[in-house]
Protein backbone atom coordinates (compact mmCIF):
# COMPACT_ATOMS: atom_id res chain seq x y z
CA UNK A 1 0.00 0.00 0.00
CA UNK A 2 0.92 3.75 -0.82
CA UNK A 3 1.40 6.13 2.32
CA UNK A 4 -1.68 8.23 2.79
CA UNK A 5 0.14 11.38 1.11
CA UNK A 6 1.01 8.96 -1.55
CA UNK A 7 -2.74 7.86 -1.78
CA UNK A 8 -4.34 11.52 -1.92
CA UNK A 9 -1.36 12.97 -4.23
CA UNK A 10 -2.37 10.63 -6.99
CA UNK A 11 -6.27 11.05 -6.07
CA UNK A 12 -5.79 15.18 -6.66
CA UNK A 13 -4.31 13.97 -10.22
CA UNK A 14 -7.39 11.66 -10.54
CA UNK A 15 -4.48 8.90 -11.25
CA UNK A 16 -5.28 5.14 -10.46
CA UNK A 17 -2.88 2.02 -10.78
CA UNK A 18 -2.41 0.99 -14.14
CA UNK A 19 -3.08 4.15 -15.32
CA UNK A 20 -0.27 5.76 -17.90
CA UNK A 21 1.43 8.17 -15.84
CA UNK A 22 4.92 11.07 -16.13
CA UNK A 23 6.77 10.62 -12.77
CA UNK A 24 10.05 12.98 -12.86
CA UNK A 25 9.97 13.18 -16.68
CA UNK A 26 9.98 9.20 -17.01
CA UNK A 27 6.66 7.47 -18.33
CA UNK A 28 5.03 4.02 -17.85
CA UNK A 29 2.17 2.78 -16.03
CA UNK A 30 1.02 2.88 -12.38
CA UNK A 31 1.61 -0.57 -10.38
CA UNK A 32 0.22 -1.33 -6.92
CA UNK A 33 2.30 -1.14 -4.21
CA UNK A 34 2.87 -4.80 -2.50
CA UNK A 35 2.99 -5.18 1.16
CA UNK A 36 6.75 -4.80 2.01
CA UNK A 37 7.38 -1.83 -0.20
CA UNK A 38 8.52 1.45 0.69
CA UNK A 39 5.25 3.30 0.78
CA UNK A 40 6.67 6.91 -0.44
CA UNK A 41 8.17 5.08 -3.51
CA UNK A 42 5.85 4.78 -6.87
CA UNK A 43 6.18 1.72 -8.77
CA UNK A 44 6.13 2.47 -12.20
CA UNK A 45 6.32 -0.10 -15.12
CA UNK A 46 8.32 1.24 -17.62
CA UNK A 47 7.16 0.83 -21.75
CA UNK A 48 10.42 -1.53 -21.72
CA UNK A 49 8.70 -3.53 -19.59
CA UNK A 50 11.26 -2.89 -16.51
CA UNK A 51 9.67 -1.62 -13.10
CA UNK A 52 11.15 0.97 -11.03
CA UNK A 53 10.82 2.64 -8.05
CA UNK A 54 10.76 6.79 -8.12
CA UNK A 55 9.97 8.82 -5.22
CA UNK A 56 7.53 11.50 -7.07
CA UNK A 57 8.56 14.97 -7.54
CA UNK A 58 6.94 15.78 -10.88
CA UNK A 59 4.08 13.73 -11.57
CA UNK A 60 0.88 14.09 -14.38
CA UNK A 61 -1.59 11.40 -15.63
CA UNK A 62 -1.01 10.52 -19.49
CA UNK A 63 -3.81 8.57 -20.47
CA UNK A 64 -6.53 6.56 -18.07
CA UNK A 65 -5.91 2.55 -18.06
CA UNK A 66 -8.33 1.49 -20.60
CA UNK A 67 -8.20 -2.15 -19.82
CA UNK A 68 -10.64 -2.91 -17.27
CA UNK A 69 -10.17 -6.49 -17.03
CA UNK A 70 -13.17 -7.47 -18.43
CA UNK A 71 -13.35 -8.96 -21.57
CA UNK A 72 -14.83 -7.21 -24.50
CA UNK A 73 -13.76 -9.24 -27.06
CA UNK A 74 -15.96 -12.64 -27.55
CA UNK A 75 -14.11 -15.77 -28.49
CA UNK A 76 -15.42 -15.94 -31.69
CA UNK A 77 -15.43 -19.65 -32.74
CA UNK A 78 -16.79 -20.34 -35.67
CA UNK A 79 -17.15 -23.54 -38.23
CA UNK A 80 -14.95 -22.17 -41.03
CA UNK A 81 -11.99 -21.87 -39.24
CA UNK A 82 -9.50 -24.39 -38.21
CA UNK A 83 -9.19 -25.69 -34.54
CA UNK A 84 -6.13 -24.88 -32.68
CA UNK A 85 -5.26 -26.21 -29.28
CA UNK A 86 -3.20 -24.41 -27.06
CA UNK A 87 -1.74 -26.78 -24.31
CA UNK A 88 0.04 -24.61 -21.37
CA UNK A 89 2.92 -25.33 -19.42
CA UNK A 90 4.22 -22.07 -18.27
CA UNK A 91 6.68 -20.08 -19.09
CA UNK A 92 6.98 -16.18 -20.26
CA UNK A 93 4.41 -17.21 -23.46
CA UNK A 94 1.48 -17.79 -21.09
CA UNK A 95 1.86 -15.08 -18.85
CA UNK A 96 0.13 -11.01 -18.84
CA UNK A 97 1.03 -8.21 -17.04
CA UNK A 98 -1.86 -8.06 -14.08
CA UNK A 99 -2.05 -3.88 -13.04
CA UNK A 100 -4.39 -4.88 -10.35
CA UNK A 101 -1.92 -7.40 -8.70
CA UNK A 102 1.50 -5.38 -9.59
CA UNK A 103 2.67 -8.58 -11.68
CA UNK A 104 2.72 -10.95 -14.70
CA UNK A 105 0.09 -13.43 -13.85
CA UNK A 106 -0.63 -17.13 -16.16
CA UNK A 107 -2.76 -16.31 -18.42
CA UNK A 108 -4.51 -19.87 -19.39
CA UNK A 109 -7.99 -19.51 -20.32
CA UNK A 110 -9.15 -19.10 -24.04
CA UNK A 111 -10.47 -15.73 -23.54
CA UNK A 112 -7.24 -14.73 -21.83
CA UNK A 113 -5.64 -15.59 -25.04
CA UNK A 114 -7.80 -13.77 -27.19
CA UNK A 115 -7.60 -10.92 -25.86
CA UNK A 116 -3.62 -11.17 -25.90
CA UNK A 117 -3.18 -12.97 -29.35
CA UNK A 118 -6.45 -10.49 -31.05
CA UNK A 119 -4.60 -11.12 -34.62
CA UNK A 120 -4.34 -15.16 -33.97
CA UNK A 121 -8.20 -15.50 -32.93
CA UNK A 122 -9.30 -13.51 -35.76
CA UNK A 123 -7.71 -16.89 -37.96
CA UNK A 124 -8.43 -19.84 -35.61
CA UNK A 125 -10.98 -21.24 -33.26
CA UNK A 126 -8.47 -20.93 -29.57
CA UNK A 127 -8.72 -23.67 -27.77
CA UNK A 128 -7.12 -24.11 -24.06
CA UNK A 129 -5.66 -26.61 -21.50
CA UNK A 130 -3.37 -26.40 -18.66
CA UNK A 131 -0.54 -29.33 -18.75
CA UNK A 132 1.32 -27.68 -16.06
CA UNK A 133 2.34 -24.17 -14.81
CA UNK A 134 5.72 -23.72 -14.47
CA UNK A 135 8.99 -21.88 -15.57
CA UNK A 136 10.69 -24.47 -17.78
CA UNK A 137 14.02 -24.83 -15.67
CA UNK A 138 11.72 -26.80 -12.93
CA UNK A 139 10.52 -29.42 -15.74
CA UNK A 140 11.21 -32.68 -15.27
CA UNK A 141 11.22 -35.83 -17.58
CA UNK A 142 7.59 -36.98 -15.63
CA UNK A 143 6.44 -33.65 -17.13
CA UNK A 144 7.32 -34.44 -20.47
CA UNK A 145 5.48 -37.49 -19.85
CA UNK A 146 2.38 -36.14 -19.03
CA UNK A 147 2.77 -33.65 -22.04
CA UNK A 148 2.79 -36.68 -24.32
CA UNK A 149 0.03 -38.17 -22.84
CA UNK A 150 -2.00 -35.14 -23.33
CA UNK A 151 -1.03 -34.90 -26.73
CA UNK A 152 -2.13 -38.45 -27.24
CA UNK A 153 -5.15 -38.14 -25.95
CA UNK A 154 -6.15 -35.11 -27.89
CA UNK A 155 -4.54 -35.08 -30.74
CA UNK A 156 -7.10 -36.20 -33.23
CA UNK A 157 -9.49 -33.22 -31.83
CA UNK A 158 -7.86 -30.93 -33.16
CA UNK A 159 -6.42 -29.09 -36.69
CA UNK A 160 -3.16 -28.03 -34.47
CA UNK A 161 -1.30 -27.60 -31.38
CA UNK A 162 0.59 -24.88 -29.88
CA UNK A 163 2.63 -26.08 -26.92
CA UNK A 164 3.22 -23.13 -25.00
CA UNK A 165 6.57 -23.20 -23.24
CA UNK A 166 9.55 -21.58 -21.36
CA UNK A 167 12.61 -21.53 -23.71
CA UNK A 168 15.12 -22.97 -20.76
CA UNK A 169 14.43 -25.85 -21.66
CA UNK A 170 12.05 -25.77 -24.40
CA UNK A 171 14.99 -28.45 -26.83
CA UNK A 172 15.10 -31.07 -23.91
CA UNK A 173 11.10 -31.02 -23.58
CA UNK A 174 10.95 -31.15 -27.81
CA UNK A 175 13.53 -33.63 -27.73
CA UNK A 176 11.96 -36.02 -25.12
CA UNK A 177 8.61 -35.49 -27.01
CA UNK A 178 10.35 -36.37 -30.50
CA UNK A 179 11.23 -39.89 -29.11
CA UNK A 180 7.90 -40.83 -27.16
CA UNK A 181 5.66 -39.57 -29.88
CA UNK A 182 6.79 -40.46 -33.06
CA UNK A 183 5.06 -40.26 -36.80
CA UNK A 184 2.24 -37.90 -34.94
CA UNK A 185 -0.61 -37.19 -37.94
CA UNK A 186 -1.01 -34.01 -36.51
CA UNK A 187 1.56 -30.77 -36.42
CA UNK A 188 2.43 -29.93 -33.17
CA UNK A 189 4.42 -26.56 -32.51
CA UNK A 190 6.55 -25.75 -29.26
CA UNK A 191 6.51 -21.81 -28.88
CA UNK A 192 7.75 -19.79 -26.13
CA UNK A 193 9.00 -16.17 -26.07
CA UNK A 194 11.91 -14.75 -24.86
CA UNK A 195 10.31 -11.40 -23.81
CA UNK A 196 6.75 -11.32 -22.08
CA UNK A 197 4.15 -9.78 -23.64
CA UNK A 198 3.71 -6.91 -21.56
CA UNK A 199 7.02 -5.36 -23.40
CA UNK A 200 6.64 -3.61 -26.32
CA UNK A 201 9.86 -5.90 -27.69
CA UNK A 202 7.66 -8.89 -27.02
CA UNK A 203 8.16 -11.63 -29.18
CA UNK A 204 4.94 -13.56 -28.29
CA UNK A 205 2.67 -12.93 -30.78
CA UNK A 206 4.58 -13.24 -33.60
CA UNK A 207 5.52 -16.62 -32.47
CA UNK A 208 2.27 -17.70 -32.02
CA UNK A 209 0.74 -16.12 -34.84
CA UNK A 210 3.50 -18.06 -37.32
CA UNK A 211 3.10 -21.52 -35.08
CA UNK A 212 -0.22 -21.21 -35.91
CA UNK A 213 0.03 -20.30 -40.01
CA UNK A 214 2.12 -23.09 -40.16
CA UNK A 215 0.03 -25.58 -38.80
CA UNK A 216 -2.96 -24.42 -40.56
CA UNK A 217 -1.93 -23.69 -43.98
CA UNK A 218 0.82 -26.92 -44.91
CA UNK A 219 0.61 -30.41 -44.35
CA UNK A 220 3.55 -30.69 -41.43
CA UNK A 221 2.64 -33.66 -38.97
CA UNK A 222 4.53 -33.97 -35.95
CA UNK A 223 6.92 -31.77 -33.65
CA UNK A 224 7.93 -28.08 -34.52
CA UNK A 225 9.80 -25.47 -32.47
CA UNK A 226 8.22 -21.38 -33.76
CA UNK A 227 10.84 -18.96 -32.87
CA UNK A 228 12.13 -15.55 -34.43
CA UNK A 229 14.80 -16.23 -36.89
CA UNK A 230 16.33 -13.06 -36.80
CA UNK A 231 16.23 -10.40 -33.63
CA UNK A 232 13.28 -7.99 -36.14
CA UNK A 233 10.05 -8.72 -36.70
CA UNK A 234 10.10 -10.47 -39.70
CA UNK A 235 10.51 -14.11 -39.80
CA UNK A 236 9.96 -17.17 -37.82
CA UNK A 237 11.95 -20.35 -37.91
CA UNK A 238 10.35 -23.52 -37.70
CA UNK A 239 13.14 -25.77 -36.31
CA UNK A 240 13.17 -29.68 -35.81
CA UNK A 241 13.07 -29.60 -32.10
CA UNK A 242 15.25 -32.95 -31.23
CA UNK A 243 18.01 -30.74 -33.25
CA UNK A 244 17.66 -27.35 -32.04
CA UNK A 245 19.46 -25.10 -28.88
CA UNK A 246 18.82 -22.08 -27.24
CA UNK A 247 21.76 -20.39 -27.69
CA UNK A 248 21.47 -16.53 -26.14
CA UNK A 249 20.76 -15.60 -22.93
CA UNK A 250 18.07 -12.97 -24.13
CA UNK A 251 18.09 -12.01 -27.78
CA UNK A 252 15.02 -13.45 -29.82
CA UNK A 253 16.65 -15.40 -32.00
CA UNK A 254 18.26 -17.03 -29.46
CA UNK A 255 16.92 -20.88 -30.75
CA UNK A 256 19.23 -22.12 -33.66
CA UNK A 257 19.29 -25.92 -35.50
CA UNK A 258 22.02 -27.73 -34.62
CA UNK A 259 23.56 -29.79 -37.31
CA UNK A 260 20.09 -29.66 -39.20
CA UNK A 261 18.16 -27.89 -41.57
CA UNK A 262 15.28 -25.85 -40.91
CA UNK A 263 12.00 -26.63 -41.40
CA UNK A 264 10.32 -23.84 -42.88
CA UNK A 265 9.74 -20.27 -41.99
CA UNK A 266 6.77 -18.28 -41.50
CA UNK A 267 7.29 -14.18 -43.09
CA UNK A 268 4.71 -12.55 -40.80
CA UNK A 269 5.17 -9.41 -43.23
CA UNK A 270 4.66 -10.62 -46.65
CA UNK A 271 3.01 -13.55 -45.46
CA UNK A 272 5.42 -16.34 -47.46
CA UNK A 273 5.25 -19.58 -45.82
CA UNK A 274 8.23 -21.70 -46.72
CA UNK A 275 8.50 -25.19 -46.48
CA UNK A 276 11.43 -28.25 -46.30
CA UNK A 277 10.32 -31.16 -44.54
CA UNK A 278 9.35 -34.53 -45.54
CA UNK A 279 6.03 -36.38 -44.74
CA UNK A 280 6.51 -39.66 -43.76
CA UNK A 281 3.35 -42.21 -43.89
CA UNK A 282 5.03 -44.79 -41.01
CA UNK A 283 2.50 -46.04 -38.54
CA UNK A 284 2.07 -43.42 -35.11
CA UNK A 285 4.08 -44.75 -32.46
CA UNK A 286 4.04 -44.09 -28.71
CA UNK A 287 6.94 -45.16 -26.28
CA UNK A 288 6.73 -42.87 -23.06
CA UNK A 289 9.26 -44.54 -20.94
CA UNK A 290 12.40 -43.23 -19.38
CA UNK A 291 15.50 -44.48 -16.93
CA UNK A 292 16.36 -41.30 -15.61
CA UNK A 293 19.29 -42.97 -14.24
CA UNK A 294 21.08 -40.86 -16.15
CA UNK A 295 24.20 -38.49 -15.08
CA UNK A 296 26.27 -36.27 -16.56
CA UNK A 297 30.21 -35.03 -16.47
CA UNK A 298 31.92 -32.15 -18.62
CA UNK A 299 35.64 -32.88 -19.12
CA UNK A 300 37.75 -29.58 -19.03
CA UNK A 301 41.38 -29.20 -18.03
CA UNK A 302 42.00 -29.94 -14.72
CA UNK A 303 39.44 -32.81 -14.21
CA UNK A 304 40.17 -35.66 -11.62
CA UNK A 305 39.65 -39.02 -12.03
CA UNK A 306 37.57 -38.87 -8.39
CA UNK A 307 34.79 -37.75 -10.28
CA UNK A 308 34.74 -40.42 -12.51
CA UNK A 309 34.67 -42.96 -9.19
CA UNK A 310 32.03 -40.56 -7.85
CA UNK A 311 29.62 -41.27 -10.96
CA UNK A 312 30.69 -45.10 -10.17
CA UNK A 313 29.16 -44.94 -6.96
CA UNK A 314 25.99 -43.56 -8.27
CA UNK A 315 25.41 -46.90 -10.00
CA UNK A 316 23.76 -44.74 -12.98
CA UNK A 317 22.35 -46.95 -15.74
CA UNK A 318 23.57 -44.43 -18.56
CA UNK A 319 26.40 -41.32 -18.01
CA UNK A 320 26.66 -38.98 -20.72
CA UNK A 321 30.61 -37.18 -21.04
CA UNK A 322 30.66 -34.10 -22.90
CA UNK A 323 33.95 -34.18 -24.05
CA UNK A 324 36.42 -31.83 -26.12
CA UNK A 325 36.75 -31.97 -30.12
CA UNK A 326 35.79 -35.06 -31.82
CA UNK A 327 34.97 -37.12 -28.91
CA UNK A 328 38.33 -37.04 -26.20
CA UNK A 329 38.96 -36.51 -22.76
CA UNK A 330 42.16 -36.56 -20.87
CA UNK A 331 43.49 -40.50 -21.16
CA UNK A 332 47.14 -39.94 -21.95
CA UNK A 333 49.98 -40.20 -19.13
CA UNK A 334 53.23 -38.33 -20.81
CA UNK A 335 54.95 -35.92 -18.03
CA UNK A 336 54.19 -36.08 -14.49
CA UNK A 337 51.27 -33.37 -14.46
CA UNK A 338 49.47 -36.08 -16.50
CA UNK A 339 49.71 -39.34 -14.57
CA UNK A 340 46.19 -39.34 -13.17
CA UNK A 341 45.28 -39.68 -16.51
CA UNK A 342 45.97 -43.11 -16.74
CA UNK A 343 43.74 -43.78 -13.38
CA UNK A 344 40.91 -41.62 -15.27
CA UNK A 345 41.11 -44.37 -18.21
CA UNK A 346 41.12 -47.09 -15.78
CA UNK A 347 37.91 -45.73 -14.25
CA UNK A 348 36.43 -45.09 -17.26
CA UNK A 349 36.99 -48.82 -18.57
CA UNK A 350 35.08 -50.28 -14.99
CA UNK A 351 32.19 -47.28 -15.20
CA UNK A 352 31.35 -49.06 -18.70
CA UNK A 353 31.16 -52.09 -16.81
CA UNK A 354 27.48 -51.53 -15.62
CA UNK A 355 26.71 -47.94 -17.47
CA UNK A 356 26.10 -47.29 -21.03
CA UNK A 357 28.27 -44.81 -21.48
CA UNK A 358 28.63 -41.82 -24.18
CA UNK A 359 30.91 -39.60 -25.35
CA UNK A 360 29.37 -36.51 -26.90
CA UNK A 361 31.26 -33.19 -28.05
CA UNK A 362 31.14 -29.57 -26.46
CA UNK A 363 31.73 -28.20 -30.06
CA UNK A 364 28.24 -28.84 -30.54
CA UNK A 365 28.20 -28.59 -34.19
CA UNK A 366 29.63 -31.44 -36.29
CA UNK A 367 29.89 -35.48 -35.77
CA UNK A 368 31.62 -37.09 -32.65
CA UNK A 369 34.75 -38.89 -34.60
CA UNK A 370 37.02 -41.27 -31.78
CA UNK A 371 38.88 -43.24 -34.66
CA UNK A 372 41.06 -40.60 -35.98
CA UNK A 373 43.33 -40.08 -32.76
CA UNK A 374 44.53 -42.63 -30.07
CA UNK A 375 43.15 -41.07 -27.25
CA UNK A 376 39.67 -41.62 -28.98
CA UNK A 377 40.84 -45.11 -29.43
CA UNK A 378 41.29 -45.82 -25.74
CA UNK A 379 38.12 -44.11 -24.71
CA UNK A 380 36.34 -46.36 -27.29
CA UNK A 381 38.20 -49.80 -26.11
CA UNK A 382 37.66 -48.58 -22.83
CA UNK A 383 33.97 -49.17 -23.53
CA UNK A 384 32.04 -45.87 -24.20
CA UNK A 385 30.16 -45.40 -27.16
CA UNK A 386 29.80 -41.93 -29.44
CA UNK A 387 27.16 -39.56 -29.69
CA UNK A 388 27.31 -39.23 -33.25
CA UNK A 389 25.84 -35.98 -34.05
CA UNK A 390 23.69 -35.58 -31.18
CA UNK A 391 24.61 -32.74 -28.60
CA UNK A 392 25.34 -33.30 -25.47
CA UNK A 393 21.99 -32.30 -24.23
CA UNK A 394 20.14 -34.18 -26.92
CA UNK A 395 22.39 -37.39 -26.07
CA UNK A 396 21.35 -36.87 -22.16
CA UNK A 397 17.62 -37.01 -23.41
CA UNK A 398 18.18 -39.73 -26.10
CA UNK A 399 20.19 -42.17 -23.27
CA UNK A 400 17.38 -41.78 -21.12
CA UNK A 401 14.49 -42.86 -24.13
CA UNK A 402 17.20 -46.06 -24.91
CA UNK A 403 17.80 -47.03 -21.70
CA UNK A 404 13.89 -46.94 -21.01
CA UNK A 405 12.83 -49.20 -24.03
CA UNK A 406 14.89 -52.35 -22.48
CA UNK A 407 16.45 -54.12 -20.09
CA UNK A 408 19.72 -55.02 -21.75
CA UNK A 409 23.02 -52.56 -21.66
CA UNK A 410 23.28 -54.12 -25.51
CA UNK A 411 20.13 -53.20 -26.70
CA UNK A 412 20.22 -49.57 -25.47
CA UNK A 413 23.68 -49.30 -26.60
CA UNK A 414 21.79 -50.08 -30.14
CA UNK A 415 18.77 -48.23 -29.75
CA UNK A 416 20.93 -45.06 -28.73
CA UNK A 417 23.25 -45.16 -31.67
CA UNK A 418 20.14 -45.91 -34.55
CA UNK A 419 18.08 -42.78 -35.52
CA UNK A 420 14.43 -42.91 -34.15
CA UNK A 421 12.85 -39.72 -35.43
CA UNK A 422 15.41 -37.62 -36.58
CA UNK A 423 17.90 -37.30 -33.69
CA UNK A 424 20.92 -38.95 -36.00
CA UNK A 425 21.44 -36.76 -39.27
CA UNK A 426 23.14 -38.86 -41.61
CA UNK A 427 27.06 -37.80 -42.31
CA UNK A 428 26.56 -35.91 -45.96
CA UNK A 429 23.61 -33.51 -44.59
CA UNK A 430 26.40 -31.18 -42.82
CA UNK A 431 29.38 -32.23 -44.55
CA UNK A 432 28.58 -32.17 -47.68
N1 LIG B 1 13.33 -19.35 -17.16
C1 LIG B 1 12.06 -19.14 -17.76
C2 LIG B 1 11.61 -20.39 -18.55
O1 LIG B 1 12.36 -20.98 -19.30
C3 LIG B 1 12.21 -17.95 -18.61
C4 LIG B 1 10.97 -17.45 -19.17
C5 LIG B 1 10.72 -18.01 -20.53
O2 LIG B 1 11.65 -18.26 -21.29
O3 LIG B 1 9.56 -18.24 -20.82
O4 LIG B 1 10.51 -20.78 -18.36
Amino acid sequence: MYSENIQQLLENKNIETGDRIQVNGRKGRLMPKPGTGDPEILNLKLDSGYNIGLEPEEIELIEKNEDSGELDIDLKHSENKPNILVLHTGGTIASRVSYEEGGVKPAFDPEDLVQMYPELAEEVNLHSEVVAQMLSEDMEPGHWQDIAETIDEVKDDYDGIILGHGTDTMSWTGAGLSLMLQNLDTGVMIVGSQRSSDRPSTDAKMNMYCASRFLTETDFTGFGVCMHETSSDDTCNILPPQKVRKMHTSKRDAFKPINAEKLGSVNYQTGRIETNFDQDDEEYEKNTELDEEVGVLKVRPGMKPKEIEFLIEQDYSGVVIEGTGLGHMPVNAFDEKTQHHEDILEKLEKLSEDTVVVLASQCLDGRTDMNVYDAGIKIQDAGVIESQDMHPELAYVKLMWSLGQTDSMEDAKEVFQENVNGEISDRSMYEG
